[in-house]
């Protein structure tokens, strides 16, 4: 590996919690055979974006001034204005190139590329870790849940907002109008929507992820019924582009039907496992070790919903087969304790 694959490597593996993994490579220890790995279908050409520079990254346009950033893996956005850069999330694997982004497109258009405001989309360090480098002299903007939350992580890479907000707050900044909202808890308590009304953007980070299947277990959203509901309310407004703080591309109304048709197949066919499964053999198998049949039992629960929906989607989203089982488990999980589906009374 050069370089600066070896450190695009490194930072989109570190990215994604496979930390220790990526020590162990990085160390002494043998790594494992390829042969021990499993193989997975091929990516998709359409959720791949475009190509990163030397720095490991790319800079782009979304419409007129406002831009977004990726690493690949990750993604940030930025509003130039003449007072000022308002900058969407500080991702800590994209960490100094993002003012190597900003640098990059304000002495082109010749604005200045002084960040003057952080808007947050959530919590999460992996999406705010590279926030402390913009110093103290920077308005951060958060909803009031945020607020709590980064107060009870003390996180020095996370400053708390100063700027807060409960339902909605309108964001004027150098002539620019930025729309937030929280509409309910979803991926977390405090995710919320971001519409830049005058640029036909609207971003929303860690529920749909254009182009690839969720992250393991559903993106680890926090609120299984909270999320499902979040597309249709990212729809409800008026958009062309979408920023979904994942992957290398940027995402389209067309990516949010996919990815809700996604999820409601899933639904549909959890709701089917859950009444076609017999429990049984498992019960019968395992006698009086309750966790190993409730195990055997949810993991075909699981295979009998995600199988077709892998089958339907490979080709259409990346690694749909590398994490629609774990995501089927949660979705199962929610529809048996949320919606009490399957459910049975004692007689
Ligand atoms: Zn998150």
């Amino acid at each position: 590996m050069s370089h600066v694959d070896r450190r695009a490597f490194l930072a989109r593996s570190a990215a994604l919690a496979a930390v220790p993994a990526v020590a162990a490579l990085a160390g002494a220890e043998p790594a494992l055979a390829d042969d021990a790995l499993p193989d997975y279908a091929p990516i998709p050409p359409s959720a791949l974006g475009p190509a990163l520079n030397e720095q490991g990254y790319y800079v782009g346009r979304v419409e007129r001034n406002l831009y977004w950033v990726t690493d690949g893996t990750y993604q940030a956005a930025f509003l130039t204005t003449r007072d000022g850069v308002v900058l969407f999330d500080a991702p800590p694997s994209i960490g100094h190139n993002l003012q190597r982004a900003i640098d990059e497109i304000a002495s082109a258009n010749g604005v200045s590329n002084r960040v003057t405001h952080i808007v947050y989309s959530h919590h999460h360090a992996d999406h705010l870790g590279a926030s402390s480098l913009f110093g103290r002299n920077v308005v951060r903007v958060g909803h009031t849940e945020n607020k709590k939350l980064l107060v009870r992580d003390n996180d020095p890479t996370r400053p708390a907002p100063d700027l807060t907000f409960e339902t909605r707050h309108t964001l004027r900044v150098g002539g620019e109008r930025v729309e937030l909202a929280w509409h309910g808890t979803n991926h977390t308590p405090d995710n919320i929507y971001i519409h830049f009304p005058d640029h036909d953007t609207l971003m929303l980070v860690d529920i749909n992820l254009p182009g690839w299947a969720p992250f393991d277990t559903f993106n680890i959203n926090e609120d299984v019924p909270g999320s499902i509901a979040a597309p249709g309310k990212a729809m409800a407004y008026p958009w062309k582009t979408f920023i979904g703080g994942h992957m290398g591309r940027l995402g389209t109304r067309g990516d949010m039907v996919v990815y809700q048709n996604y999820v409601n197949d899933l639904i549909d066919n959890i709701k089917k496992a859950l009444v076609a499964v017999d429990p049984t053999p498992f019960f019968v198998k395992y006698g009086n070790n309750s966790w190993a049949a409730v195990k055997a039992y949810q993991d075909a629960q699981v295979q009998y919903a995600s199988a077709p929906v892998i089958k339907k989607y490979l080709g259409v989203l990346a690694a749909v087969d590398v994490y629609t089982d774990s995501t089927t488990f949660l979705i199962l999980e929610s529809v048996r304790l949320d919606l009490g589906v399957g459910s049975q009374v004692h007689p």
